[in-house]
């Protein structure tokens, strides 16, 4: 007869303290060295992803009594950013409701600031000046923290993706040519001498659990480390490539998870998501086990149409790979009038002026690697010149320019997560809502965080 477990036995061992939690790196480590988990063995195994995530918004509500009662609101922006308003100021306390979407670009600084940048602002503490305008043409200025606000909820409409296509520019199409923007590279790529990739491979909540078996509604998770609940499934889910909607409340949330990102296509939002597996059955135990970088399949697509054009695994971009960027201006060469490291940074984590990485906004994409021509950035240890890896496909070795998921920090929060279920902080929700789809498949496979 085959081992089974509930959720309701899995928390009574957390709560006493004797539950087995592993990450899934620590899992698979076993996995790879001939062992056959049992249901028995282990009771929870931690996942987690980090990457760009653009279904992300928030909701918050917030002071504004220099609208005035009763005034109704047109336009409002924080930090430059435009978001939804258009409530009256409540009649009662002065506050309005404000939407802020991740990708909404900041009108004063062109593509480098957006939503994303503003979230990370607020959970930092940082001061958000306010200006909105009134339907009478009354403009309003104000400064505000996130400690006055009595609301602050993030909402994920799709992150989390179960795979991902890794992209190429292959065809060179003219169509590319003229539109050389692209969400999934940090500058224009020319043709097959470089490859981006996203996804953190066997870490990945999804590929973990591939087709639902035991993710829940109102299944409890960690949104760049605080705790959040699985809504259901994502915009744009369907069997094969699903995502996940979700909310968190945004204050406790550690900013080094999480915030704004540039790509040659503009602002974008990063997340980190830490989901734990509760070992319930035999099923998720062969989930996990089959789950390899070795065995998951990544896609690579052409840039410019996204339709597939060879394959590759996730082992060949997270193989060995450099999980730390490193700087070292003894080998710049002063190559232009603006360190082009420096400019295509997606984080702005660079100061050549100052000869560093800012390492907590650092997300390790290695686009200074593929942009610096004196090799002054590499991955941690590695020679110079040396991009943070390269992925064998399409008869040659495509450098990776631009890795837009940063599995040091996904495993930081996976570690976070099992840290949490062991000391009894955080133990798993009981829902019984299945996540249903309702929607006919769609569309090619993972191609849009
Ligand atoms: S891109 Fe590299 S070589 Fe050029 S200025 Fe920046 S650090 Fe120096
Ligand atoms: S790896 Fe380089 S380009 Fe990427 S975020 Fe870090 S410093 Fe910036």
């Amino acid at each position: 007869m085959s081992e089974t477990k509930t959720i309701a036995e899995i928390n009574a061992k957390l709560k006493r303290g004797d539950a087995v939690v592993l990450t899934a790196m620590e899992f698979k480590a076993q996995v790879r060295q001939g062992r056959k988990w049992r249901v028995s063995d282990v009771d929870v195994v931690t996942t987690a992803t980090r990457a760009i995530m653009s279904g992300t918004s928030a909701a918050i509500v917030m002071p504004l009594p220099e609208a005035g009662r009763g005034a109704k609101l047109r336009n409002l922006w924080l930090n430059g950013v435009p978001c939804n308003t258009g409530l009256s100021p409540d009649s009662e306390s002065d506050l309005i409701d404000v939407i802020i979407n991740g990708t909404a670009e900041s009108r004063d600084h062109h593509g480098r600031y957006g939503g994303g940048h503003v979230l990370r602002d607020m959970i930092e503490g940082k001061t958000i000046e306010v200006e909105a305008e009134t339907t009478d043409g009354k403009s309003v200025y104000a400064k505000v923290t996130i400690d006055q606000f009595p609301f602050a909820r993030l909402y994920a409409t799709r992150n989390v993706y179960q795979n991902y296509s890794a992209f190429t520019n292959f065809r060179n199409e003219q169509s590319y040519l003229g539109m050389p923007q692209s969400i999934f590279s940090s500058r224009p790529m020319p043709r097959l001498k470089s490859i981006t990739t996203s996804g953190s491979g066997e870490l990945s909540p999804l590929a973990n659990d591939p087709d639902g078996h035991v993710l829940r509604s109102g299944w409890k998770v960690l949104v760049n480390g605080m705790p959040g609940t699985v809504i259901g499934w994502g915009t744009r889910s369907h069997p094969g490539g699903r995502n996940l909607s979700l909310a968190a409340d945004m204050k406790g949330m550690d900013p080094q998870f999480m915030g704004g990102a540039r790509t040659s296509h503009g602002v974008e939002v990063t997340n980190g998501i830490a989901v734990p597996i509760p070992i319930l059955d035999e099923t998720v135990i062969e989930n996990l086990t089959n789950t390899l970088d070795e065995s998951l399949e990544m896609k690579i697509s052409d840039i410019s149409d996204r339709q597939p054009v060879a394959s590759a695994t996730f082992d060949d971009v997270w193989k060995d790979a450099s999980l730390k960027v490193q700087f070292r201006p003894d080998r710049c060469i002063v190559c232009s009038f603006q360190c082009a490291a420096e400019y295509y940074c997606p984080m702005q984590a660079i100061s050549w002026r100052e000869k560093t990485i800012y390492q907590d906004l650092c997300i390790a994409c290695g686009a200074c690697t593929a942009n610096c021509p004196g090799g002054a950035f590499t991955g941690e240890d590695r020679p110079p010149l040396g991009a943070i890896g390269a992925v064998p496909a399409l008869d040659t070795k495509l450098p990776v320019s631009f890795r837009m998921s940063n599995r040091r920090r996904a495993l930081m929060l996976a570690e976070m997560l099992k840290d949490q279920l062991v000391s009894g902080a955080f133990t798993l929700s009981g829902s019984d809502l299945s996540l249903e789809f309702e929607q006919k498949e769609i569309g090619a496979e993972g191609t849009s965080p």
